[in-house]
């Protein structure tokens, strides 16, 4: 059997951090992916939207790990080059009632530190894009987008950098807690068995069923998994708009809004579909509560417009109807296991917040 200091479980985005941030401190590290390559699941499947961390309860992990994700994603795309544009974002009231609501977005959002957001009126927010009907919006300078998969790549390229080791098509099956670490098994064509001083469990929608298939972690402590998927549709042609705009959010999701890619492509989505398992199919017939939703902020929209596009599924640990439910991190202050570290429920913003979660796991791990 092989020792090591450190497994990471999952090179999404998340999983690529921590062990940038592992590996910058001094760890030996060694990412374990069950795919072929990184970032082949919900990194590969969100909006690729920079937030602002505007909607999160004040001092809640996702708000905080938000705001300083975003941060130093900005300073890495600039630095390492990683395609991305600060375009901005209008979260757009259609009806008195949600006029009322963005002036409590904005104070939730200056609660949480995030710089410069503005109320407009109807006429402001027309003037920055004509194609837009509401009547009021706020404006949220710091929110952009990202090339996620470049992003991932600096991420990696810096861990490597500093020593850490992917290892592809090696699917982590099960283990135990051990004196002094976690034994793991790991399938793939050439099955081995390593001892790691600290595994972080980083496997993203599966990470419940991976630390259910660990032995000696309380089994009380580890969510039940739930999946809300979220589906995109395209629009053919270019954007009528050049920044992202967002409805008021809805229970669950942020609402249908567009985003924009960087090639200039919109999007509308995603919306929210509870599901009992992971297929990313877009059912074509969900178009018609999308044209229904868009039109009340871009009336423009025309009939036949909108392409099924691809899906993302949120790893929920709450189920439909529950009240929200923040990132979960668990070392051993939570759960009594030395050497194991649980990531549940890293959903929506997980890629802005990817950097700064990582950094505070490193810190909780005693490095
Ligand atoms: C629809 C949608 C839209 C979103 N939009 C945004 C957005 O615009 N902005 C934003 O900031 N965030 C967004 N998010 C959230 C963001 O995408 C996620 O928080 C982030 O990608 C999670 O990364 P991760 O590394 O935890 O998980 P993943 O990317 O899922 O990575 C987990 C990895 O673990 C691997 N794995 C699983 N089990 C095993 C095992 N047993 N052994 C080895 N490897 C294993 C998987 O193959 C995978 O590569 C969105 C999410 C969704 C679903």
């Amino acid at each position: 059997m092989e020792d090591v200091d450190c497994v990471v479980i999952g090179a999404g985005v998340v999983g690529i951090a921590v062990a940038r941030a592992l590996a910058q401190a001094g760890r030996e590290v060694i990412v374990l992916e069950a795919a072929e390559a990184i970032g082949t699941e919900t990194s590969s499947r969100n909006s690729e939207v920079i937030h602002a961390g505007i909607y999160y309860p004040k001092d809640s992990l996702m708000a905080r790990y938000c705001v300083a994700g975003r941060r130093v994603l900005y300073q890495i795309c600039a630095e390492r080059g990683v395609a991305h544009d600060n375009c901005g974002k209008l979260i757009v009231a259609t009806s008195a009632a949600e006029d009322e609501m963005l002036a409590g977005i904005k104070a939730r959002a200056e609660a949480n530190g995030v710089e410069g957001m503005r109320l407009l009126s109807a006429a402001d927010a027309r003037a920055m894009e004509p194609n837009l009907v509401c009547t009021a919006a706020l404006f949220s300078p710091t929110t952009g987008i990202v090339d996620s998969h470049g992003y991932m790549v600096a991420l990696q390229g810096d861990a490597e950098h500093a020593g850490a080791l992917f290892v592809f098509h090696s699917p982590v099956l099960g283990g135990k807690v051990v004196p002094g670490g976690v034994e793991l098994d790991v399938g793939g064509a050439e099955p081995m068995r390593l001892r790691a001083r600290l595994v972080i469990n980083s496997a993203g929608l599966h990470a419940p069923a991976l630390a259910r298939r660990i032995a000696g972690m309380p089994s009380q402590l580890i969510p039940q998994e739930y999946y809300a998927k979220g589906n995109y549709f395209t629009l053919a042609g270019r954007s009528p708009f050049s920044r992202l705009i967002y409805p008021v959010p809805v229970p669950g999701g942020l609402g249908v809004h567009l985003t924009v890619d960087l090639g200039g492509q919109a999007r509308f989505g995603p919306d929210v579909e509870w599901v009992d398992g992971l297929d990313y199919t877009v059912d074509p017939s969900r178009s018609d509560s999308f044209y229904a939703a868009v039109r009340k902020y871009w009336p423009g929209l025309k009939d036949g417009a909108l392409q099924p596009g691809y899906a993302g599924i949120r790893p929920k640990i709450v189920p439909k109807g529950a009240p929200g439910q923040d990132f979960v991190l668990q070392g051993r202050t939570v759960h009594g296991v030395d050497g194991l570290f649980n990531l549940f429920g890293i959903e929506s913003p997980g890629l802005t917040a990817s950097v700064a979660i990582a950094a505070d796991v490193a810190a909780m791990v005693n490095v």
